[in-house]
């Protein structure tokens, strides 16, 4: 990945995500396990996110399990969702993640995921 191209990096670097471009828009979501990792996401489709292939993660799964949370295996931070489902193209990457200065600008969308008891994904 060049230099400067849009990214979303956790704190130690090991789980560096490339995207096609920053986001113009940020969600924030209430429900108990976005709240708990006090995350804000950015949604792609799979061809505007690179992942590594070989980026150590753990992953945890909730509710109907429909989506994998990944987290950093070293630094622990929660990096990105991925569906179970391939032939699902949403996915979710952690907007904090990114450089703060591409994103100062974005829409924050407030999602009332408590009421429904799961996350917006
Ligand atoms: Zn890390």
């Amino acid at each position: 990945m060049a230099d400067g191209a849009p990214h979303a990096r956790c704190h130690c670097g090991a789980v560096t995500t490339g995207l096609a471009a920053y986001p113009d828009e940020v969600t924030e979501c209430n429900c108990s396990l976005c709240r708990s990792y006090g995350i804000r996401w950015a949604y792609f489709n799979a061809g505007e996110v690179a992942i590594p292939a070989d980026a150590c993660t753990h992953t945890y799964a909730w509710n109907g399990q429909n989506v994998d949370f990944h987290r950093c295996a070293n630094c622990g931070c929660m990096t990105h969702w991925l569906p179970r489902d391939s032939l699902r193209e949403r996915r979710g990457v952690n907007a904090n993640l990114m450089p703060p200065g591409p994103i100062a600008g974005c829409r924050v969308r407030k999602v009332d995921g408590a009421s429904r008891g799961r996350p917006r994904t």
